[in-house]
């Protein structure tokens, strides 16, 4: 296999990907390139979804502009994309003298970021807005444009609409070599495949400091830093209306509790150093201390509502901030590295700020097809009963429950298929098959005999998340 390109980006992250849709605003003919099965297979799929407000990073820096720039952009890019997003605003608690000091150190901050509606709200304004916080609470930062989405479903939106728009993404493909060949980049696979391309970008995550150094550019260190979550079972009422913070340290924002966009609860996450780039296993010691820190935040927290836990990993960079430039030496190649928090609110606007320094580089024209609209999956659980009858006439298996947990027919399972699924986790990020109280101890033989029905593969081919990560061995009976 042999293509060539104007473009192509290293990693579908939810910053390639927004980097790709924005390329494909202009003429150009544009790739990523992704070593896993699906998108989202990075820190993309395990953080905390939160649309920071920006008063946290340093000012000057690319984190505090890219940041306040993504949020201002948010809701309209999510409107765009038809992608849950739902600004219920944050606090910052403090509980002593000290960390009420911080609280008015980030309401500075944030005033020089250009945050706009920072407040620091008195311990009864908190008690009546947020009545099951600790009564030891002093006082808190109130961010009224700080949000919440769903970083999957933004990132898997981002790569249909890219798609939608003409630019191709090329899976298990594994960058392991980086080659000049005149003007072009010779990009080659793990597996003996290449391309050719005129401007390279690496937004590797974790991995891009091997990526930068195997293309020959500048030379810098991500460190792997592990955050671990619970998720709890849907409550009947919200402990939590808005995100709860607690004042940052050095070792980041520190462990939050807030709503979900889906209406769990999470809880999360802890920060620590480890050797392992991939390594996503969650301990007992770092659950122990997000449930104790948690607990200090909202007492009523019970372990008996946990349904999952998860880890996932910030690709934490030596130089302190974004790496986003243009290499030095190597022209045309252009890193998007050490993309740590505040990275998936900071991605939309970075898509816009490399996809406008790329055209000018390539003096592509606009591409008057562009169209910026993508809509999702219809949801069985989301509609009405007339709709729901509606749609089960023209598609009788939209009335074919397949997750009763999550409320998930057969069609979603299958048009999410149609939209470029083909793991287990590919379904249930897309559909949340899987993802309720029995985390797919009933649906996940249903949503394994659907796709390999669809793709016209056996079961046993079937995997979780690509990999060898299959769940069937052997066929022992019947068909
Ligand atoms: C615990 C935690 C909590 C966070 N909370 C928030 C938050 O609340 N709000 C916020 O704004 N940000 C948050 N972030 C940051 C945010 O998640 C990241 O900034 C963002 O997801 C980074 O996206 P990315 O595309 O750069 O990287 P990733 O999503 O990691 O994508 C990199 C991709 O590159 C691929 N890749 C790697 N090497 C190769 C190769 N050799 N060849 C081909 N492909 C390759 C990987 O498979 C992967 O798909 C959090 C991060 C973590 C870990």
């Amino acid at each position: 296999m042999s293509r060539i390109y104007d473009v192509a980006v290293i990693g579908a992250g939810v910053v390639g990907m927004s980097i790709l849709r924005e390329l494909t605003r202009y003429r150009l003919k544009v790739c990523s390139l992704e070593k896993m099965e699906d998108v989202a297979e990075g820190a993309s799929k395990a953080n905390s979804g939160i649309v920071h407000a920006g008063y946290d990073p340093i000012e000057g820096t690319k984190k505090a502009r890219f940041n306040v720039e993504g949020n201002n952009i948010f809701a309209d890019v999510c409107n765009e994309l038809d992608v849950e997003y739902k600004m219920i605003g944050s606090l910052v608690v403090a509980f002593d003298d000290y960390e009420i000091n911080v609280l008015e150190e980030l309401l500075q901050r944030g005033k020089r970021n250009g945050v706009k509606g920072l407040e620091i709200k008195s311990q009864e304004w908190v008690f009546e807005n947020e009545p099951n916080l600790s009564r030891n609470i002093k006082a808190a930062l109130f961010a009224p444009y700080s949000g919440i989405t769903n970083p999957y479903k933004l990132t898997v939106a981002l790569f249909e609409n890219a798609i939608q728009n003409g630019a191709d993404v090329i899976f298990r493909f594994e960058v392991c070599k980086i080659e000049k060949d005149g003007d072009y980049f010779v990009v080659h696979s793990a597996d003996s495949r290449f391309i050719k391309t005129r401007v390279l970008i690496n937004c590797a995550g974790v991995h891009a400091d091997e990526i930068s150094k195997m293309a020959g550019a500048k030379l810098f260190k991500i460190y792997p830093r592990r955050g671990q979550y619970y998720i709890l079972d849907k409550p009947e009422k919200m402990p939590v209306a808005r995100v709860i913070f607690q004042v940052p340290t050095e070792k980041g924002k520190g462990i939050l509790v807030t709503p979900t966009v889906d209406g769990n609860v999470l809880v999360g996450p802890n920060s620590e150093y480890i050797d392992s780039k991939d390594d996503t296993a969650t301990t007992q010691e770092g659950l122990d201390e997000v449930f104790e820190k948690a607990r200090k935040v909202l007492p009523s927290l019970s372990k008996r509502d946990v349904i999952t836990i998860f880890s996932g990993i910030r690709a934490t960079p030596d130089t302190h901030d974004f790496i986003i430039e243009e290499d030095e030496d190597v022209k045309n190649f252009i890193n998007v590295a050490g993309i740590e928090s505040p990275g998936l609110t900071a991605s939309l606007a970075i898509g816009r700020y490399i996809a406008e320094l790329v055209s000018r580089k390539l003096n592509a024209k606009r591409n008057l097809n562009f169209n910026p609209y993508r809509e999702d999956i219809k949801r069985f659980s989301k509609l009405s009963d007339e709709e729901k009858e509606r749609m089960i006439k023209l598609y009788p298996s939209f009335g074919n429950i397949v997750c009763r947990c999550e409320l998930v027919s057969e069609y979603e399972i299958v048009e999410a298929i149609k939209r470029g699924a083909r793991t287990i986790d590919g379904i249930k990020r897309r559909t949340r098959a899987g993802m309720g109280r029995c985390q797919g101890g009933f649906c996940t033989p249903r949503v394994i005999d659907i796709l390999s029905r669809e793709l016209g593969v056996s079961k046993t081919q079937i995997t979780k998340f690509g990999k060898g990560s299959y769940i069937l061995t052997e066929k022992r009976w019947g068909k």
